[in-house]
């Protein structure tokens, strides 16, 4: 993947890589529905949905995956579970329970190589691997 600095007047970021679509949403180039950003952290709506609340929880920076990410930087994995966890409070999740899923490489059908957790909910959801 190629690493790029992007700098402009309203921000710089380095660590982003513009051919991944989800560095894309961290710096406006597409657009999403944003529910939460934090310093580290961006939380948006799927855009197909696979729940009636279905959140996509990213590091701002780019890690392919869970297992890369928490190996490489502890603190922001960590940042990334609080994230989640403030928005199934947010979403009103909490009491009924919701579902945290990391999609790992290419056996778990990950399409965006930018870790990201999906928080869905909202529903029974039934078992996991019915
Ligand atoms: O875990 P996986 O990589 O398969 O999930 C990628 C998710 O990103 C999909 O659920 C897809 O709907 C979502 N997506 C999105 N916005 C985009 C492109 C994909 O929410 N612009």
């Amino acid at each position: 993947v190629s690493t790029n600095l992007v700098s402009g007047p309203e921000h710089t970021m380095s660590f982003v890589t513009m051919d991944c679509l989800f560095c894309r949403i961290v710096s406006g180039e597409i657009p999403a529905t944003l529910v939460r950003e934090t310093d580290t952290t961006l939380a948006f709506r799927d855009i197909m949905p696979k729940a009636v609340s279905h959140i996509l929880v990213i590091p701002k920076e780019h890690y392919a995956d869970v297992a890369t990410l928490a190996q490489a930087d502890a603190k922001l994995a960590s940042d990334v579970l609080e994230t989640v966890a403030i928005v199934a409070e947010h979403e009103g999740l909490v009491a009924d329970g919701f579902r945290v899923i990391f999609n790992t490489g290419e056996y778990a059908g990950q399409e965006v190589s930018h870790v990201h957790a999906h928080v869905l909910g909202g529903e029974p959801l039934g078992p996991m691997l019915a």
